[in-house]
């Protein structure tokens, strides 16, 4: 035999396993959690390949995930009968293609504390990698369906990686499997009763069933039984299995902040269960601005890649399994799906629905969802007119009046002040530096509360004609004030009224200024500072006008 050619991890993927190699975290276990999760995703790849391509299965169409233990030979085995990898997919899947959450991964795991370091690691999608952290050489044999050659990967981890073929008579049949030989320090992954107990309590959902073999030569047990966790009576599942799921399902190592689970009848069938994360993903702001919601048919895993959801949406995680899809859609022909439509109608409305419900039921909770996810869920009220009043219900805000404290539109309007017609906003950057804003003087002299908006998407939708309670959205920082209709508050002495001094003093403060400025008029706004600037009327908010200044617009 020739000696397999070394090849060299692409370098951000290098620097990865570097850090995995070297870990010093102390929750190992998650590297299980990965390994069994893309075993699964194997699994069910080959499913929803199978059913335009039946010969695919061959004579073992039962998806299946079989860990093998060897506690003399320091062995663990993760082994597979779904899609497999060719040759050339063994190289690019680990070696050559640096997924994007690689890099977000490093930068984000430069600052982080250990417990956090190993919570990142299945955020980031950067799941294979984590069998380093318990083995010191990982081999990786694999088939495809339907092929007729196998290929072995082999790695330390130390920075380069070989690819050679494999004997097809002790390669899978189809499928991969993946050869843990274990660290001294992480024998205990060779025990049977402790994989069994952490294979359990991370993956027991897993809609792949799951067998163990104590010794390579014992007979295999089942240990998970591979039931969609989603077609279960809701009151059969605990709160811990659904975290469970979750954890596993959409990457997250955290507890759900808002957990969904029902089925819809009528019209279209199908089952929800969605999550809202209780931390932000990491890809949350990436430009895509992508969903991560999956698509089954009839419990066959689909997509992740069909927007399920409005874009504002995109941080909730989950599934939709339908009832009533043909199988055979074509993944290009989703989106296009008039039966998708009306899915994706109704569950966005449930699950606006559901966080107003939450925002009465348990305000504490709401506001934590709001204080996660509120800067995105405002992008709906640019760009999704037909639920702006929905989402305005929803939304919440820094104002004037209460420091440190979340106010709803509600709040506001139940605070106007008589003859006021406009609910008042500022914009700025810092929430402190604004609040502080000589903007703002008038306003407060006259007790008129002020939204402190300091989100970027604040500047489009709030320049996007929304109205409340037949209320528009003013900028404070846009044209008159018209707070000469307004008391003052008691206490504060209402802005002189204009004399011939002050007609005097502005006409010559023009002919100073000349073209640099539009217009020179005196203010009800200011109480205490001399001057401020404003945006003429009908001008873009002069906040907009720095951003898209910025944007090169
Ligand atoms: P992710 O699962 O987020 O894509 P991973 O690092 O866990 O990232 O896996 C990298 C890639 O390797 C997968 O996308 C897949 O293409 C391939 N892969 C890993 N394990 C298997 C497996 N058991 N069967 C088939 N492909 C696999
Ligand atoms: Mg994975």
């Amino acid at each position: 035999d020739a000696a397999p050619e070394t090849r060299s991890f692409e370098a951000d993927v290098a620097r990865l396993l570097h850090m995995m190699v070297h870990s010093v975290y102390s929750d190992k276990d998650v590297f299980l959690r990965e390994l069994v999760s893309n075993a699964a995703d194997a699994c069910e790849k080959l499913r929803y390949e199978g059913i335009a391509d039946p010969a695919l299965l061959g004579e073992d169409p039962q998806p299946r995930i079989t860990v093998t233990l060897d506690a003399g030979g320091r062995r663990l085995t993760i082994e597979d009968n779904g899609i497999g990898m060719s040759e050339a997919e063994l190289g690019e899947a680990l070696g050559t293609i640096a997924r994007s959450g690689t890099k977000a991964f490093m930068d984000r795991i430069a600052g982080a504390k250990d417990a956090e370091g190993s919570q990142l690691i299945g955020q980031f999608g950067v799941g294979f990698y984590s069998a380093f952290m318990v083995a010191d050489r990982v081999d990786v044999t694999s088939r495809r369906a339907g092929a007729d050659s196998a290929a072995t990967w082999s790695s330390d981890g130390l920075g380069t990686y070989t690819i050679q073929p494999a004997d097809i008579a002790g390669a899978p049949v189809r499928g991969t499997r993946v050869e843990l030989h274990l660290k001294e320090d992480a024998a205990d992954y060779a025990d049977g009763f402790t994989v069994e107990r952490r294979i359990k309590a991370q993956s027991g959902h897993v809609p792949v069933p799951i067998w163990l073999k104590d010794t390579p030569d014992a007979d295999a047990r089942q240990i998970a039984d591979g039931a969609a966790l989603w077609t279960r009576p809701k009151g059969e599942i605990s709160q811990d299995e659904y975290r469970d799921f979750y954890r596993t399902a959409a990457g997250q190592f955290d507890d759900p902040a808002l957990t969904l689970h029902y089925r819809a009848e009528g019209l279209h069938e199908y089952n929800v269960l969605a999550f809202i994360p209780g931390s932000r993903p990491f890809d949350l702001f990436d430009p895509d601005r992508a969903g991560r919601m999956k698509l089954y048919v009839r419990r066959v895993f689909i997509t992740d890649e069909a927007q399920l959801l409005p874009r504002y949406l995109r941080f909730a995680r989950g599934l939709i399994d339908s009832a009533d899809m043909p199988l055979n859609v074509s993944r290009e022909m989703i989106q296009q799906s008039p039966v998708l439509a009306a899915i994706q109608k109704g569950v966005a409305n449930r699950i606006l629905s559901e966080l107003d419900k939450l925002s009465a039921s348990d305000a504490g909770a709401y506001l934590k969802i709001w204080e996660t996810f509120g800067a995105v869920l405002k992008e709906g009220l640019y760009e999704d007119p037909s639920r702006r009043e929905a989402l305005l219900g929803l939304a919440r805000f820094r104002t004037t009046t209460a420091a440190g404290e979340w106010r709803s539109l509600k709040d506001y309007a139940a605070g106007l002040k008589e003859n006021q017609t406009a609910i008042y906003y500022a914009i700025g950057t810092d929430l402190d530096r604004l609040a502080s804003s000589p903007q703002l003087e008038g306003y407060r002299a006259r007790g008129i509360e002020v939204l402190l908006l300091t989100d970027q998407i604040d500047s489009f939708w709030a320049a996007a004609g929304a109205e409340y309670e037949g209320k528009p959205f003013k900028s404070v920082t846009q044209g008159q004030a018209d707070l000469s209709l307004i008391a003052p508050a008691e206490g504060e002495a209402a802005a002189p009224a204009a004399s011939e001094a002050v007609d005097g003093f502005i006409a010559y403060v023009k002919t100073v200024l000349g073209d640099a400025v539009s217009d020179v008029r005196a203010s009800d706004r200011l109480t205490e500072s001399a001057v401020c600037l404003v945006a003429p009327d009908n001008a873009m908010d002069r906040q907009l006008e720095k951003l898209l200044a910025g944007a090169g617009q």
